[in-house]
């Protein structure tokens, strides 16, 4: 009994289970288990019920021991829901850190998972799920992301807004920027003044705004946060800053002089060894050139 206790608490860590059996095999560790709770909630009308019906056999997926894949033979009590007013007159318990409604794998086999796909997205986390002995495919992984809930932003200080072409030309939204953390807070339907002062109105913790040139994110900044300094963006700076040089360059192009030609003394022979030359001589840059540094991370 004491060893059964203790494959409980190493396998289900804060699980109220009883391990009444555990079979090895080369393919899998089968684990029959039972829960040792006294009551439980009824998931519709919340009332706790200790009336057992009649007892439910479940069998769940669970993390990889040791490599083998892991297999539970779950004993679940269906109780009664002795709230006359509540449509379940009979539910199965949920075992908390266990089990889930409809759920055909543990809670630890969902949450490694679900980290294994944020960390490395669905397809390679099929992948890897499949070299740990875990059945599944891109598709549900994918399923398990969108069940997660929207992450809460949090308090922006340091707000960037520029806007998002849903249809090039035709559509446009708002996408606001967490500039210290530069990860995207929400997206605006559109981008209008109006939508993004009301955006700001419900986030009052906004003190800077870097946005560009643009009258509506101005308008929209002064009427939904007047107290924010308002700052213009680096990278509207850099594209206005060439765009006026390309526009000087092209109104003073007739007054540009034409490239020195080269001079003409020197032999064919000479002149194309000396190139080769300064080729092999030329100093080597160190790092090699990159592409301007994105100013925001999805
Ligand atoms: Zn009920």
């Amino acid at each position: 009994m004491d060893e059964a206790v203790r494959v409980a608490d190493l396998l289900f860590p804060g699980a109220d289970v009883e391990v009444e059996r555990l079979v090895l095999t080369d393919a899998e560790v089968c684990v029959a288990v039972r829960s040792r709770a006294a009551a439980a909630a009824c998931p519709e009308c919340g009332e706790r019920s200790s009336r057992v019906h009649c007892h439910d056999e479940q069998c769940l997926t669970d993390r990889p021991v040791a490599g083998p894949r892991v297999r539970i033979e779950l004993r679940a009590q269906r109780l009664v829901c002795e709230n006359t007013s509540c449509t379940h007159r009979t539910f199965t318990e949920q075992i908390p850190g266990l089990t889930r409604r409809h759920a055909r794998r543990t809670q630890s086999l969902t949450t490694l998972l679900t980290d294994m796909t944020l960390f490395l997205s669905a397809r390679p986390g099929a992948r890897l799920s499949k070299r740990m002995s875990i059945t599944t495919c891109k598709d549900t992984l994918l399923r398990l992301i969108r069940t997660l809930p929207d992450p809460q932003p949090g308090p922006v200080p340091v707000l960037g807004v520029d806007e998002f072409a849903l249809r090039r030309r035709r559509t446009y939204a708002t996408i606001p920027i967490n500039m210290t953390t530069h990860r995207l807070v929400d997206v605006l339907a559109d981008r209008t003044a109006e939508t993004f002062a009301t955006w700001l109105r419900g986030h009052p913790g906004v003190r800077v705004i870097c946005r560009g040139r643009a009258g509506s994110f101005r308008d929209g900044a002064c009427a939904g946060a007047p107290r924010a300094r308002q700052a213009a963006d680096i990278w509207h700076l850099r594209h206005n800053l060439a765009e006026a040089v390309e526009r000087i360059a092209g109104r003073h192009r007739a007054q540009l002089c034409e490239p020195l030609a080269a001079p003409v003394d020197t032999p064919p022979a000479a002149a194309a060894a000396q190139r080769e030359l300064d080729i092999h001589e030329r100093p080597r840059p160190l790092v090699s050139r990159t592409h301007e540094m994105p100013h925001c991370q999805f």
